[in-house]
């Protein structure tokens, strides 16, 4: 491209999950489209990938931005996707297997097919960088620290994501004591002061903190080495861990929010899933108020947050003796503004957009490596 004439960057943005694969299509900060993608038959990420990338209305694609859930302990700010980053990425795979895969597979499918275009990752981990020394450290001797064992958090870019519209919507919530709870199928939560993390649920991988659609959140590691020990594999408890607990597990029948609401009236296990998942919130968000020195807000988002009206109701209703209280109506409505006048703090739904905070890192680190790369040129 003539550097003279610049034109929109066009930023096609994936995030590539166990079983969807979403994408974005941005003209600068223009979202073209957007959909899910579900790899159900024989559809795969690969296949999925492959078919966005040679899709002409997409064509020419300047940039492909990744959402990547781990990026260790070294990936701590968006990054151009090099071997060595994929070779990073491969080595944390373990970690969160549920999405490190099929990021890495989006990752080495859309470099093989479009390898001119600028290739940028974005992590979920580098928003917690400012939680305190602390809070990154699990109570193991201190060398497993320095072997990378560390409390990392996640949904990192969708917690910037709310940040970005905190300032719009409320100052007390931007400026203040926030807990922001990320619920969807994974679900994690965060207290933040003046909008920067200080503490988070999610740990060392994705599994811990809240119960989640298919994670158990926070257990026993004596339940694992129990486990362990009577003849179940790494691979069988990998498998229950990561794909059979949490709601499905407790209930038998859905990780989906929607499916169990409709079966709880007359569904034992999915009413007990939901009254397990509601305590898990409720529970947690006590414990990061705490640790944040108090609440001066609340945010709902992602699929459970900000849609179930029932959930957010159950969740605040367990705050009430730290004064919190919804205005049913507005709550019943899907409002933005959801405390009622006489709640002691905040309670927000503000919708989580992961994708555009990714096209935004990705051209920015684009035209930077461009600026250096016309540096080089003119010297
Ligand atoms: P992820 O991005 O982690 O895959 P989402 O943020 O899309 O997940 O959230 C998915 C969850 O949101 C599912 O449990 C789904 O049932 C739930 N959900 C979506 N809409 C509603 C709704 N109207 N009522 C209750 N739950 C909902």
């Amino acid at each position: 491209m003539n550097s003279a004439t610049p034109r929109s960057a066009r930023v096609l943005v994936l995030n590539a999950g166990s079983s969807t694969l979403k994408y974005a299509f941005f003209e600068e900060a223009r979202l073209v489209e957007s959909a899910t993608l579900e790899m159900v038959g024989t559809t795969t990420i690969q296949k999925a990938v492959h078919s966005l990338c040679v899709r002409k209305t997409l064509l020419p694609i300047d940039i492909i931005a990744y959402r990547v859930v781990h990026g260790g302990v070294d990936l701590v700010s968006p990054v151009e996707v090099t071997s060595g980053v994929v070779e990073k990425l491969k080595a944390t795979t373990h970690l969160a297997p549920l999405h490190q895969k099929p990021a890495l597979e989006a990752i080495e499918t859309a470099m093989t097919v479009v390898p001119k275009a600028f290739h940028a990752a974005c992590f979920d981990t580098a928003f917690h960088a400012t939680m305190p020394a602390e809070e990154k450290r699990l109570a193991l001797p201190r060398e497993m620290y320095d072997l990378g064992i560390r409390r990392f958090g996640f949904h990192g870019l969708s917690y910037e994501s709310i940040v970005r519209q905190l300032p719009t919507l409320s100052v007390r919530a931007a400026q203040g004591r926030t807990v922001v709870c990320h619920l969807g199928n994974g679900a994690s939560l965060c207290g933040m002061i003046g909008s920067q993390s200080k503490t988070t649920t999610m740990s060392f991988t994705p599994q811990d903190g809240l119960i989640m659609g298919t994670r158990a959140g926070r257990l026993d590691s004596g339940v694992i080495l129990h486990l362990l020990q009577n003849n179940y594999s790494v691979q069988d408890v990998q498998q229950i861990l990561t794909k059979k607990s949490g709601l499905l597990g407790i209930s038998s029948v859905s990780s989906d929010m929607r499916e169990l609401m409709r079966r709880s009236l007359e569904h034992f296990e999915s009413h007990q899933a939901i009254t397990m998942f509601c305590n898990s919130v409720a529970r947690e968000i006590a414990s990061a108020a705490t640790f944040i020195g108090g609440l001066d807000a609340l945010v709902f988002t992602a699929g459970i947050g900000e849609n179930c009206e029932w959930v957010r109701s159950q969740v605040v209703k367990k705050l009430a003796w730290i004064g919190g209280e919804l205005d049913e109506a507005k709550n019943q409505a899907n409002a933005t503004q959801l405390h009622s006048s006489s709640s002691s703090f905040e309670i927000l739904r503000v919708a989580t957009d992961e994708q555009s905070i990714i096209a935004e890192h990705a051209r920015t680190i684009w035209n930077h490596a461009k600026s250096l790369a016309t540096k080089h040129t003119d010297e």
